[in-house]
Protein backbone atom coordinates (compact mmCIF):
# COMPACT_ATOMS: atom_id res chain seq x y z
CA UNK A 1 0.00 0.00 0.00
CA UNK A 2 1.30 3.37 -1.02
CA UNK A 3 2.53 5.41 2.25
CA UNK A 4 0.11 8.61 2.95
CA UNK A 5 0.97 12.35 2.42
CA UNK A 6 1.60 13.42 6.09
CA UNK A 7 3.39 10.14 7.19
CA UNK A 8 6.44 10.57 5.87
CA UNK A 9 9.39 12.71 4.75
CA UNK A 10 8.89 12.95 0.92
CA UNK A 11 12.60 13.45 0.58
CA UNK A 12 14.16 10.70 2.56
CA UNK A 13 11.18 8.26 3.33
CA UNK A 14 11.51 8.13 7.44
CA UNK A 15 8.05 7.82 8.79
CA UNK A 16 7.09 10.40 10.80
CA UNK A 17 7.71 8.77 14.10
CA UNK A 18 11.12 8.24 13.84
CA UNK A 19 12.05 12.40 13.20
CA UNK A 20 11.51 14.90 15.35
CA UNK A 21 9.59 17.22 13.28
CA UNK A 22 7.96 17.27 9.66
CA UNK A 23 6.72 20.31 8.47
CA UNK A 24 3.36 19.82 6.01
CA UNK A 25 3.26 21.24 2.56
CA UNK A 26 0.33 20.76 -0.46
CA UNK A 27 1.96 17.43 -1.23
CA UNK A 28 4.40 16.11 0.76
CA UNK A 29 6.38 17.11 3.85
CA UNK A 30 9.96 17.76 5.10
CA UNK A 31 11.80 16.39 7.69
CA UNK A 32 14.09 18.45 10.44
CA UNK A 33 16.76 16.61 9.40
CA UNK A 34 16.58 17.13 5.79
CA UNK A 35 15.37 20.76 5.66
CA UNK A 36 18.62 21.73 7.63
CA UNK A 37 21.04 19.87 5.03
CA UNK A 38 18.34 22.16 2.26
CA UNK A 39 19.30 25.14 3.84
CA UNK A 40 22.89 24.37 3.76
CA UNK A 41 22.75 24.01 0.32
CA UNK A 42 20.58 26.95 -0.37
CA UNK A 43 23.36 28.81 1.08
CA UNK A 44 26.35 27.50 -0.29
CA UNK A 45 24.67 27.72 -3.99
CA UNK A 46 23.27 30.79 -3.31
CA UNK A 47 26.14 32.71 -2.44
CA UNK A 48 27.80 31.27 -5.73
CA UNK A 49 24.92 32.23 -8.03
CA UNK A 50 24.88 36.07 -6.56
CA UNK A 51 28.81 35.95 -6.66
CA UNK A 52 28.53 35.49 -10.70
CA UNK A 53 25.02 38.05 -11.14
CA UNK A 54 26.76 40.52 -8.54
CA UNK A 55 29.55 40.76 -10.34
CA UNK A 56 28.99 41.48 -13.67
CA UNK A 57 31.71 43.15 -14.62
CA UNK A 58 32.17 45.56 -17.99
CA UNK A 59 33.36 43.11 -21.14
CA UNK A 60 35.76 44.32 -23.63
CA UNK A 61 33.20 45.25 -25.94
CA UNK A 62 31.20 47.01 -23.80
CA UNK A 63 33.88 49.19 -22.40
CA UNK A 64 33.32 52.95 -22.85
CA UNK A 65 36.15 55.26 -24.39
CA UNK A 66 37.77 57.70 -22.67
CA UNK A 67 35.09 60.44 -23.83
CA UNK A 68 32.76 58.23 -22.56
CA UNK A 69 34.04 57.66 -19.19
CA UNK A 70 34.35 61.30 -18.99
CA UNK A 71 30.52 61.61 -19.81
CA UNK A 72 29.71 59.64 -17.38
CA UNK A 73 31.79 61.33 -14.70
CA UNK A 74 30.16 64.74 -15.66
CA UNK A 75 27.04 63.40 -15.04
CA UNK A 76 28.12 62.88 -11.00
CA UNK A 77 30.83 65.00 -10.61
CA UNK A 78 30.97 68.59 -10.98
CA UNK A 79 33.96 70.51 -12.34
CA UNK A 80 37.56 68.40 -11.92
CA UNK A 81 37.72 68.66 -15.65
CA UNK A 82 41.70 67.91 -15.98
CA UNK A 83 41.15 65.23 -13.04
CA UNK A 84 38.18 63.80 -15.02
CA UNK A 85 40.66 63.73 -18.63
CA UNK A 86 43.45 61.94 -16.78
CA UNK A 87 41.26 59.65 -15.14
CA UNK A 88 39.51 58.45 -18.01
CA UNK A 89 42.23 57.76 -20.37
CA UNK A 90 43.90 55.60 -17.10
CA UNK A 91 41.30 53.55 -16.29
CA UNK A 92 40.77 53.16 -20.31
CA UNK A 93 44.07 52.13 -20.36
CA UNK A 94 44.22 50.23 -17.41
CA UNK A 95 41.21 47.58 -18.55
CA UNK A 96 42.24 47.76 -22.16
CA UNK A 97 45.14 46.36 -21.04
CA UNK A 98 43.57 44.02 -18.57
CA UNK A 99 41.63 42.80 -21.54
CA UNK A 100 43.97 42.53 -24.33
CA UNK A 101 45.99 39.83 -22.26
CA UNK A 102 42.95 37.63 -22.45
CA UNK A 103 42.16 38.13 -25.75
CA UNK A 104 45.74 38.57 -27.53
CA UNK A 105 48.77 36.26 -27.73
CA UNK A 106 51.70 36.36 -25.48
CA UNK A 107 53.72 38.77 -28.29
CA UNK A 108 56.23 40.11 -25.71
CA UNK A 109 55.04 43.28 -25.47
CA UNK A 110 54.03 43.74 -21.66
CA UNK A 111 51.69 46.86 -20.91
CA UNK A 112 52.72 48.00 -17.40
CA UNK A 113 49.77 48.56 -15.20
CA UNK A 114 49.52 52.23 -14.08
CA UNK A 115 48.07 53.39 -10.81
CA UNK A 116 46.84 56.49 -10.29
CA UNK A 117 47.46 59.20 -7.27
CA UNK A 118 45.17 62.33 -7.05
CA UNK A 119 46.45 65.26 -4.86
CA UNK A 120 43.79 67.93 -3.73
CA UNK A 121 41.55 69.41 -0.73
CA UNK A 122 39.96 67.07 0.97
CA UNK A 123 35.81 66.76 0.38
CA UNK A 124 36.78 68.04 -3.62
CA UNK A 125 35.25 64.54 -5.07
CA UNK A 126 38.31 62.23 -5.08
CA UNK A 127 36.42 59.24 -3.29
CA UNK A 128 33.46 60.25 -5.55
CA UNK A 129 35.57 59.86 -8.75
CA UNK A 130 36.93 56.52 -7.91
CA UNK A 131 33.56 55.65 -6.93
CA UNK A 132 31.85 56.34 -10.10
CA UNK A 133 34.13 55.16 -12.28
CA UNK A 134 33.82 51.25 -10.28
CA UNK A 135 30.31 52.03 -10.75
CA UNK A 136 30.15 52.55 -14.17
CA UNK A 137 32.48 49.72 -15.14
CA UNK A 138 30.55 47.47 -12.56
CA UNK A 139 33.84 46.72 -11.38
CA UNK A 140 34.16 45.79 -7.47
CA UNK A 141 35.53 48.34 -5.53
CA UNK A 142 36.61 49.26 -1.58
CA UNK A 143 37.63 52.32 0.05
CA UNK A 144 40.32 52.03 2.82
CA UNK A 145 42.19 54.49 4.62
CA UNK A 146 45.81 54.18 4.54
CA UNK A 147 46.19 55.34 8.75
CA UNK A 148 44.62 52.62 9.72
CA UNK A 149 47.39 50.64 8.66
CA UNK A 150 50.08 53.25 10.49
CA UNK A 151 47.37 52.67 13.92
CA UNK A 152 47.67 49.20 14.06
CA UNK A 153 51.56 48.51 13.34
CA UNK A 154 51.61 45.18 11.82
CA UNK A 155 52.49 46.30 8.63
CA UNK A 156 52.21 43.55 6.43
CA UNK A 157 49.72 41.23 8.29
CA UNK A 158 46.92 44.19 8.16
CA UNK A 159 47.78 45.70 4.24
CA UNK A 160 46.32 42.29 3.15
CA UNK A 161 43.13 43.15 4.33
CA UNK A 162 41.97 45.67 1.58
CA UNK A 163 41.78 42.64 -0.65
CA UNK A 164 39.57 41.29 1.61
CA UNK A 165 37.53 44.10 1.89
CA UNK A 166 37.27 43.73 -2.36
CA UNK A 167 37.04 40.12 -1.94
CA UNK A 168 33.78 40.61 0.08
CA UNK A 169 32.70 43.68 -2.32
CA UNK A 170 32.37 40.96 -5.36
CA UNK A 171 30.86 38.43 -3.12
CA UNK A 172 34.14 36.23 -2.56
CA UNK A 173 34.33 35.96 -6.53
CA UNK A 174 38.13 35.78 -6.67
CA UNK A 175 37.98 36.58 -10.48
CA UNK A 176 35.92 39.53 -10.32
CA UNK A 177 38.23 40.80 -7.38
CA UNK A 178 41.43 40.34 -9.43
CA UNK A 179 39.70 42.76 -11.75
CA UNK A 180 38.65 45.63 -8.79
CA UNK A 181 39.42 49.34 -8.18
CA UNK A 182 41.10 49.94 -4.42
CA UNK A 183 40.81 53.43 -3.19
CA UNK A 184 43.18 54.05 -0.66
CA UNK A 185 42.52 57.41 1.47
CA UNK A 186 44.52 59.68 2.97
CA UNK A 187 48.42 58.39 1.35
CA UNK A 188 49.07 62.03 2.30
CA UNK A 189 49.09 60.79 6.09
CA UNK A 190 51.55 57.90 5.92
CA UNK A 191 54.25 60.23 4.37
CA UNK A 192 57.85 60.32 5.96
CA UNK A 193 57.99 63.09 7.89
CA UNK A 194 61.52 64.09 7.15
CA UNK A 195 63.47 63.66 3.83
CA UNK A 196 65.75 60.97 5.50
CA UNK A 197 65.18 57.55 5.67
CA UNK A 198 63.89 56.84 9.48
CA UNK A 199 66.22 53.75 11.33
CA UNK A 200 63.02 52.16 12.59
CA UNK A 201 60.99 50.63 10.57
CA UNK A 202 57.36 51.64 10.94
CA UNK A 203 58.38 55.32 12.10
CA UNK A 204 55.71 58.09 10.33
CA UNK A 205 54.59 55.19 8.05
CA UNK A 206 57.41 54.41 5.65
CA UNK A 207 57.30 50.81 6.90
CA UNK A 208 53.52 50.90 5.69
CA UNK A 209 54.59 52.40 2.15
CA UNK A 210 56.98 49.59 1.92
CA UNK A 211 54.38 47.07 2.70
CA UNK A 212 52.47 48.46 0.03
CA UNK A 213 54.88 48.42 -2.78
CA UNK A 214 54.56 44.85 -3.74
CA UNK A 215 50.40 44.92 -3.57
CA UNK A 216 50.59 47.60 -6.41
CA UNK A 217 52.93 46.38 -8.76
CA UNK A 218 50.96 43.03 -8.74
CA UNK A 219 51.68 39.99 -7.13
CA UNK A 220 49.81 37.29 -5.55
CA UNK A 221 48.80 37.58 -1.90
CA UNK A 222 47.46 35.41 0.15
CA UNK A 223 44.01 37.02 1.55
CA UNK A 224 42.44 35.82 4.72
CA UNK A 225 38.45 35.55 3.77
CA UNK A 226 37.63 37.39 6.78
CA UNK A 227 40.48 39.95 7.10
CA UNK A 228 43.02 40.22 10.47
CA UNK A 229 44.94 37.85 12.30
CA UNK A 230 42.23 36.91 14.44
CA UNK A 231 41.09 33.17 12.61
CA UNK A 232 44.67 31.71 11.69
CA UNK A 233 43.35 28.89 10.88
CA UNK A 234 40.77 30.00 8.04
CA UNK A 235 42.04 29.14 4.52
CA UNK A 236 43.38 31.69 2.76
CA UNK A 237 42.64 32.92 -0.99
CA UNK A 238 44.84 34.03 -3.13
CA UNK A 239 44.80 36.75 -4.88
CA UNK A 240 46.04 38.11 -7.59
CA UNK A 241 46.76 41.83 -7.67
CA UNK A 242 48.00 42.63 -11.43
CA UNK A 243 44.85 43.63 -12.79
CA UNK A 244 43.58 45.29 -9.44
CA UNK A 245 43.51 49.22 -10.53
CA UNK A 246 44.99 50.96 -7.02
CA UNK A 247 43.82 54.95 -6.81
CA UNK A 248 45.28 56.67 -4.07
CA UNK A 249 44.10 60.05 -2.29
CA UNK A 250 44.99 62.55 0.15
CA UNK A 251 44.89 66.55 0.48
CA UNK A 252 48.45 66.45 0.97
CA UNK A 253 48.42 70.10 3.31
CA UNK A 254 51.47 71.41 2.64
CA UNK A 255 52.44 70.63 -0.93
CA UNK A 256 51.58 74.14 -2.63
CA UNK A 257 54.95 75.37 -0.20
CA UNK A 258 56.75 72.56 -1.51
CA UNK A 259 55.70 73.08 -5.05
CA UNK A 260 56.16 76.91 -4.75
CA UNK A 261 59.66 76.33 -3.33
CA UNK A 262 60.69 74.56 -6.66
CA UNK A 263 59.01 77.05 -8.88
CA UNK A 264 60.38 79.93 -7.25
CA UNK A 265 64.10 78.21 -7.51
CA UNK A 266 63.56 77.23 -11.08
CA UNK A 267 62.12 80.37 -12.15
CA UNK A 268 65.72 81.54 -10.47
CA UNK A 269 66.79 83.79 -14.21
CA UNK A 270 63.80 83.43 -15.93
CA UNK A 271 61.89 86.51 -17.14
CA UNK A 272 59.53 87.75 -14.97
CA UNK A 273 56.52 87.59 -17.19
CA UNK A 274 56.56 83.52 -16.71
CA UNK A 275 56.03 84.23 -12.70
CA UNK A 276 53.90 86.20 -13.67
CA UNK A 277 52.13 83.46 -15.70
CA UNK A 278 51.72 81.00 -12.97
CA UNK A 279 48.57 80.87 -11.21
CA UNK A 280 49.34 81.14 -7.60
CA UNK A 281 45.81 80.56 -6.61
CA UNK A 282 45.66 76.89 -7.51
CA UNK A 283 49.95 75.84 -7.05
CA UNK A 284 48.40 72.10 -6.95
CA UNK A 285 47.88 72.43 -10.76
CA UNK A 286 51.95 71.99 -11.06
CA UNK A 287 52.16 69.00 -8.88
CA UNK A 288 55.13 66.50 -10.21
CA UNK A 289 56.37 63.71 -8.78
CA UNK A 290 59.44 65.04 -7.36
CA UNK A 291 57.01 67.15 -4.76
CA UNK A 292 55.75 63.89 -3.58
CA UNK A 293 58.95 62.80 -3.06
CA UNK A 294 59.80 66.29 -0.79
CA UNK A 295 56.67 65.49 1.15
CA UNK A 296 57.57 62.70 2.15
CA UNK A 297 56.24 59.60 -0.15
CA UNK A 298 59.41 56.88 -1.14
CA UNK A 299 60.77 57.03 -4.92
CA UNK A 300 59.53 53.22 -5.11
CA UNK A 301 56.10 54.19 -3.94
CA UNK A 302 56.03 56.75 -6.27
CA UNK A 303 57.11 54.81 -9.05
CA UNK A 304 54.16 52.57 -8.89
CA UNK A 305 51.94 55.23 -9.16
CA UNK A 306 52.95 56.91 -12.20
CA UNK A 307 49.56 58.91 -13.20
CA UNK A 308 49.54 61.75 -11.24
CA UNK A 309 46.31 64.50 -11.26
CA UNK A 310 44.93 67.14 -8.82
CA UNK A 311 41.81 68.43 -7.89
CA UNK A 312 40.74 71.90 -7.69
CA UNK A 313 39.49 73.65 -4.55
CA UNK A 314 35.56 74.27 -4.91
CA UNK A 315 34.39 77.91 -4.94
CA UNK A 316 31.16 79.10 -4.38
CA UNK A 317 29.83 78.42 -7.84
CA UNK A 318 30.80 75.20 -7.90
CA UNK A 319 29.43 74.37 -4.43
CA UNK A 320 25.92 75.85 -5.67
CA UNK A 321 26.63 73.20 -8.51
CA UNK A 322 26.93 70.52 -6.80
CA UNK A 323 24.27 71.18 -4.63
CA UNK A 324 21.80 70.97 -8.10
CA UNK A 325 23.25 69.52 -10.77
CA UNK A 326 24.77 66.11 -10.13
CA UNK A 327 22.23 63.39 -11.50
CA UNK A 328 21.41 62.56 -7.99
CA UNK A 329 22.70 65.83 -6.35
CA UNK A 330 21.16 66.53 -2.48
CA UNK A 331 18.41 68.89 -3.81
CA UNK A 332 17.07 66.14 -6.08
CA UNK A 333 17.32 63.82 -3.41
CA UNK A 334 15.01 65.67 -1.46
CA UNK A 335 12.98 66.59 -4.44
CA UNK A 336 12.17 63.00 -4.67
CA UNK A 337 11.68 62.43 -1.03
CA UNK A 338 8.78 64.45 -0.86
CA UNK A 339 7.44 63.74 -3.88
CA UNK A 340 6.87 59.89 -2.66
CA UNK A 341 4.45 61.83 0.00
CA UNK A 342 2.56 63.44 -3.33
CA UNK A 343 4.57 66.86 -1.89
CA UNK A 344 6.29 69.18 -4.68
CA UNK A 345 9.21 70.54 -2.83
CA UNK A 346 10.10 74.12 -4.33
CA UNK A 347 13.21 76.01 -3.10
CA UNK A 348 13.73 79.65 -3.65
CA UNK A 349 16.88 80.66 -5.34
CA UNK A 350 18.17 82.55 -2.60
CA UNK A 351 18.19 79.42 -0.47
CA UNK A 352 20.51 77.60 -2.23
CA UNK A 353 23.01 80.87 -1.71
CA UNK A 354 22.51 80.55 1.79
CA UNK A 355 23.29 76.84 2.15
CA UNK A 356 26.73 77.74 0.36
CA UNK A 357 27.75 80.34 2.38
CA UNK A 358 27.00 78.35 5.75
CA UNK A 359 28.89 75.19 4.31
CA UNK A 360 32.02 78.51 3.26
CA UNK A 361 31.99 80.27 6.46
CA UNK A 362 31.75 77.01 8.53
CA UNK A 363 34.80 75.17 5.92
CA UNK A 364 32.91 72.53 5.60
CA UNK A 365 33.27 71.94 1.71
CA UNK A 366 31.03 70.10 -0.46
CA UNK A 367 30.48 67.30 2.75
CA UNK A 368 28.84 70.09 4.49
CA UNK A 369 25.82 70.41 2.09
CA UNK A 370 23.94 67.53 3.22
CA UNK A 371 24.08 68.06 6.67
CA UNK A 372 22.84 72.09 6.53
CA UNK A 373 20.06 71.23 4.20
CA UNK A 374 18.85 68.23 6.27
CA UNK A 375 18.99 70.81 9.84
CA UNK A 376 17.13 72.97 7.54
CA UNK A 377 14.27 70.63 6.25
CA UNK A 378 14.26 68.68 9.55
CA UNK A 379 11.30 70.23 10.97
CA UNK A 380 9.44 70.08 7.61
CA UNK A 381 10.18 66.16 7.13
CA UNK A 382 8.48 65.80 10.35
CA UNK A 383 4.97 67.81 10.46
CA UNK A 384 4.33 67.59 6.85
CA UNK A 385 3.22 64.37 5.87
CA UNK A 386 0.17 64.64 8.10
CA UNK A 387 -0.99 67.66 7.14
CA UNK A 388 -1.48 66.59 3.69
CA UNK A 389 -0.54 70.11 2.14
CA UNK A 390 0.68 69.09 -1.46
CA UNK A 391 3.17 71.51 -1.46
CA UNK A 392 6.10 73.06 0.48
CA UNK A 393 8.25 76.25 -0.49
CA UNK A 394 11.26 77.00 1.42
CA UNK A 395 12.15 80.23 1.34
CA UNK A 396 15.42 82.57 2.54
CA UNK A 397 13.87 83.33 6.14
CA UNK A 398 12.41 80.11 6.85
CA UNK A 399 15.64 78.53 5.56
CA UNK A 400 17.60 80.68 7.80
CA UNK A 401 15.53 80.48 11.01
CA UNK A 402 15.48 76.70 10.91
CA UNK A 403 19.29 76.49 10.38
CA UNK A 404 19.44 78.93 13.43
CA UNK A 405 17.30 77.02 15.54
CA UNK A 406 18.60 73.41 14.70
CA UNK A 407 21.40 71.81 16.55
CA UNK A 408 23.73 72.52 13.58
CA UNK A 409 26.14 74.96 15.23
CA UNK A 410 26.94 72.54 18.12
CA UNK A 411 27.22 69.46 15.68
CA UNK A 412 30.13 70.90 13.91
CA UNK A 413 31.90 72.30 16.58
CA UNK A 414 32.09 69.06 18.83
P1 LIG B 1 37.36 63.63 -1.04
O1 LIG B 1 37.52 62.17 -1.33
O2 LIG B 1 38.04 64.50 -2.04
O3 LIG B 1 37.72 64.01 0.37
P2 LIG B 1 34.57 63.11 -1.54
O4 LIG B 1 34.64 62.61 -2.93
O5 LIG B 1 34.39 62.10 -0.47
O6 LIG B 1 35.84 64.01 -1.19
O7 LIG B 1 33.42 64.21 -1.46
C1 LIG B 1 32.57 64.33 -0.34
C2 LIG B 1 31.15 64.59 -0.83
O8 LIG B 1 31.08 65.90 -1.37
C3 LIG B 1 30.72 63.66 -1.94
O9 LIG B 1 29.99 62.58 -1.48
C4 LIG B 1 29.86 64.52 -2.82
O10 LIG B 1 28.53 64.51 -2.36
C5 LIG B 1 30.37 65.90 -2.62
N1 LIG B 1 31.31 66.36 -3.66
C6 LIG B 1 32.61 66.68 -3.47
N2 LIG B 1 33.16 67.13 -4.60
C7 LIG B 1 32.20 67.05 -5.55
C8 LIG B 1 32.15 67.37 -6.96
N3 LIG B 1 33.24 67.86 -7.59
N4 LIG B 1 30.99 67.17 -7.61
C9 LIG B 1 29.91 66.69 -6.97
N5 LIG B 1 29.88 66.39 -5.65
C10 LIG B 1 31.00 66.56 -4.94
Amino acid sequence: MAKQTGDHCSLCGRPRKDVNLLIEGLDGCICDSCSLQAADIVKENVKDIKGKAGTKIVTADELPTPKGIKAALDEYVIGQDSAKKVLSVAVYNHYKRVFQEEKFEDDGVEIEKSNIIMVGPTGTGKTLLARTIAKLLHVPFTIVDATVFTEAGYVGEDIESILTRLLHDADMDVEATEKGIVFIDEIDKIARKSANPSITRDVNGEGVQQGLLKMLEGSTVNVPPNGGRKHPEAKMIQVDTKNILFICGGAFDGLERVISKRMNTRAVGYSSYMKQDIDRENLLKYVNHSDLRSFGLIPELIGRLPILTYLEPLDKKVLRNILTEPKNSIVKQYKKLFSLDGINLIFEDDVYDYIVDQALVHKLGARGLRSIVESIMMEAMFEIPSTGEKELRISYDYAKQMLEKSNFENMITT
